[in-house]
């Protein structure tokens, strides 16, 4: 499984790329025997032709220019998109709602309306007025916000690339048609590969704000937050929120500062201890909170935070996550909040650090009435208020993440279902669009097939009293006890859908509420603990439901990289993603391999979650644990694959002895003392472990030759190398 050598270097160019300012934007490249293929929305599919290395074009009038881009380690992170600029005209079919109320504004409402593209009717624009200026939207895409240049000309822009908008109104002043121009290069990230697994997009260098954020100091160990109250109003017109945290803690030494976490772009309108103001000061984003005198260790104390402001919206190209507000296919709303790496401290003040989870939670959402929040836990009221708002009270009765406290906001249908294991029953609750009630149906059917296997392999249901939340939502996200999968909708043909490829989802994401949400890591720098497992898991469920070779092709399917160690930079958040996905998956594979006994393994991954339930980890706690459950040592193992970027080679030379073999082998590996046991054939056909470590030991290989003699990579993730000697 040597990956990398004289590689074809259009081989992983395949995958779905996102729009970087647009996640729901997508397009796929893939194979078609020789040919490389862009498929997108809208516009069909259409062959790349070379151009040089990296360098492709589409033949169509005016030609585009893809350009793949590489990082420093030589994988494609994404291309650019670039058409020669040309006008395009649409005309308008319908007129949009006149605002003949407010004269100022007859300008803007003049342009609303829906537009059809010149050549393919199917195509439509709509342009709409929403509070002084004006959006648009082409098929099912987000909503963008216009500029005004003049009258009658308007412009989106972002970053280099633009698209100015031409209003063309008749003589009676009335608007017919609208030209449009593009301009600049479109970003395509890299999202996932070929095969549906996340690709890596790694930040580079660290700052006082990433240690500030990253770093457990004592203005943050000097508190244990036992519980979260969120009185959150979202308002979807304004991209805004209005938020009231209380912050209850227990206080582990005597202090009269601490520092709580709040993005400096969200306003706090003040802090309140004991009903009076407290003074603060704020660096980057976080707040250091004075209070007027010594408050004492081992004490139950609260805070309030008032506080408002737009949320950051996510640029999935750096990561950075925020607050997605779009609409669905009916023109509805529909929100979510993802915050994994940027921090909960993007939409509520909290201490932001994995270290410290509250014992429960309180999230109380605010939307106006028909839109339905669905957040964490067991939603325990539903209240009208005045001004068309309606409140939504969740409860969560364990320990969660802050990253996983979410808001998903939308015109959702709701569904519920009965798992029954043992005397117990768990509440499921499934939520989709409207319009995908059907298919929804078909991806949830999986639900209960997986708990079962889930609970048989990992322990209970952790989050039993919060039931088993599974929905559609704008982006996929393990957020504990409301798990969501994505678009239902494929973007390519919103028709179609990958039921496949939702259900890979959902056993991925339902993993991490063991691993990841119950266990979690302390540290970003062991996110592998969350992703290696989640993966892993995806993999005994093809294994269960699609067979051992399905599981095997699944595994093999993303060479990792092997270019950076799985394990990143504690202290500074360091959030990447890579190779935990899958080396970390071939990883546990290759020690269940080690083990070679299923019964010892599965009860080491039970006891892993028993153990380790409702807690944040490192990596030392995990290899310590297992080494104690196997009673080995194992901890080199962890360290070769986790600290280094090379994995282990197995170096062999061959000696023909008459009819045998005399085959020598030792490891090659970064970590000393480096001994992990292999299969290889010790006859025809016949695999059995040899003990290799760093110095040469040998073998008589009977009546072999050495084309027969091979190495089980199919349960070893190890590089083979044959020495002359
Ligand atoms: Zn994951």
């Amino acid at each position: 499984m040597d990956a990398g050598k004289n590689q074809d270097p259009s081989k992983d160019l395949p995958g779905l790329y996102r729009v970087s300012f647009a996640p729901t934007e997508q397009s796929k490249i893939y194979k078609e025997g020789n040919r490389i293929m862009i498929e997108l929305v809208g516009q069909g599919r259409a062959p790349l032709s070379f151009i040089s290395a990296d360098s492709y074009k589409i033949k169509v009038k005016p030609e585009i220019n893809i350009d793949f881009v590489r990082d420093s380690s030589g994988k494609i992170q994404k291309f650019l998109w670039l058409r020669k600029p040309q006008k395009v005209q649409w005309t308008r079919i319908e007129e949009g709602d006149h605002d003949s109320s407010n004269a100022s504004n007859d300008n803007l409402s003049s342009m609303t309306g829906r537009y059809k593209l010149k050549n393919n009717p199917y195509r439509i624009l709509i342009i709409r007025k929403e509070n002084n200026h004006l959006t648009y939207q082409v098929a099912d895409h987000p909503v963008y916000e216009l500029k005004s240049e003049t009258e009658t000309v308007f412009s989106f822009r972002i970053k280099d690339y633009k698209t100015d908008f031409e209003f063309v109104k008749n003589g009676k002043g009335k608007v017919e048609k609208v030209f449009t121009e593009e301009s600049g290069p479109i970003e395509w990230i890299k999202d996932q590969n070929e095969s549906g697994q996340v690709v890596s997009k790694s930040q580079n260098g660290f700052t006082r704000a990433d240690s500030l954020r990253g770093m457990l100091t004592p203005l943050r160990t000097c508190y244990d937050v036992t519980f979260y109250g969120l009185d959150v109003k979202i308002n979807p017109e304004t991209k805004s929120i209005e938020g009231n945290t209380l912050i209850r803690f227990n206080t582990v030494q005597s202090f009269d500062k601490m520092q709580i976490d709040l993005y400096e772009n969200m306003k706090i309108e003040k802090i309140l201890f004991h009903n009076k103001e407290l003074s603060y000061t704020r660096e980057f984003n976080a707040i250091f909170i004075q209070f007027p005198s010594m408050v004492q260790k081992n004490m139950q104390e609260e805070i309030h935070i008032i506080y408002s402001g737009k949320p950051q919206e996510p640029d999935i190209s750096t990561l950075k996550g925020g607050f997605l507000w779009f609409q669905d296919k009916n023109g509805k709303p529909w929100i979510e909040s993802v915050c994994q790496g940027s921090g909960a401290s993007l939409w509520w003040p909290c201490k932001d650090h994995l270290s410290d989870k509250p014992d429960s939670m309180k999230i109380s959402i605010t939307v106006p009435d028909g839109l339905t929040d669905i957040s964490n836990g067991r939603l325990i009221q539903k209240t009208e208020l005045t001004g068309k708002l309606t409140r939504f009270d969740w409860y969560v009765d364990y320990p969660i993440n802050n990253y996983n406290v979410v808001v998903n906001i939308g015109d959702y249908a709701h569904f519920s279902d009965l798992y029954v294991s043992g005397r117990d029953t768990l509440n499921l609750n499934y939520y989709c669009m409207l319009y995908n009630i059907e298919k929804a149906k078909q991806i949830f059917a999986h639900v209960k097939p997986m708990l079962d296997l889930y609970e048989k392999d990992f322990t209970r249901y952790p989050f039993w009293k919060d039931g088993f939340t599974l929905m559609e939502s704008l982006y996929p996200m393990e957020h504990q006890s409301a798990v969501s999968i994505g678009s239902i909708n494929n973007p390519i043909n919103s028709d179609k859908y990958d039921s496949s490829d939702l259900i890979r989802t959902t056993w991925h994401e339902s993993a991490h509420e063991w691993w990841g949400n119950s266990m979690n890591c302390k540290d970003m720098a062991d996110l592998w603990i969350h992703e290696a497992f989640a993966t892993y898991a995806e993999v005994l469920c093809y294994e269960k439901f699609y067979g051992k070779d399905a599981a095997l092709k699944y595994l093999k399917s993303e060479p990792p990289g092997n270019k950076k160690p799985v394990i990143g930079i504690y202290d500074v958040n360091d959030f990447q993603l890579g190779d935990m996905y899958t080396k970390g998956a071939l990883m546990l594979h290759t020690l269940r391999n080690i083990i070679d006994n299923d019964s010892l393994w599965f009860n080491m991954l039970r006891e892993l979650q028993e153990h380790f339930k409702y807690q944040a980890v490192n990596t030392e706690d995990i290899v310590g644990y297992i080494n104690g459950v196997l009673k080995k040592d194992y901890t080199y193992f962890f360290d070769q694959y986790l600290r280094h970027a090379a994995i282990p080679e197995l170096l062999l030379t061959f000696k023909r002895q008459g009819s045998d073999i005399k085959l020598q082998y030792k490891w090659k590996a970064d970590v000393k003392g480096f001994s992990m046991p292999i299969k290889v054939t010790v006859s025809k056909n016949n695999f059995a472990f040899i003990y290799p470590d760093e110095d040469w030991q040998s073998i008589i290989l009977k009546d072999m030759k050495p084309k027969d003699f091979k190495v089980d990579s199919d349960h070893f993730y190890v590089l083979v190398k044959e020495e002359e000697k």
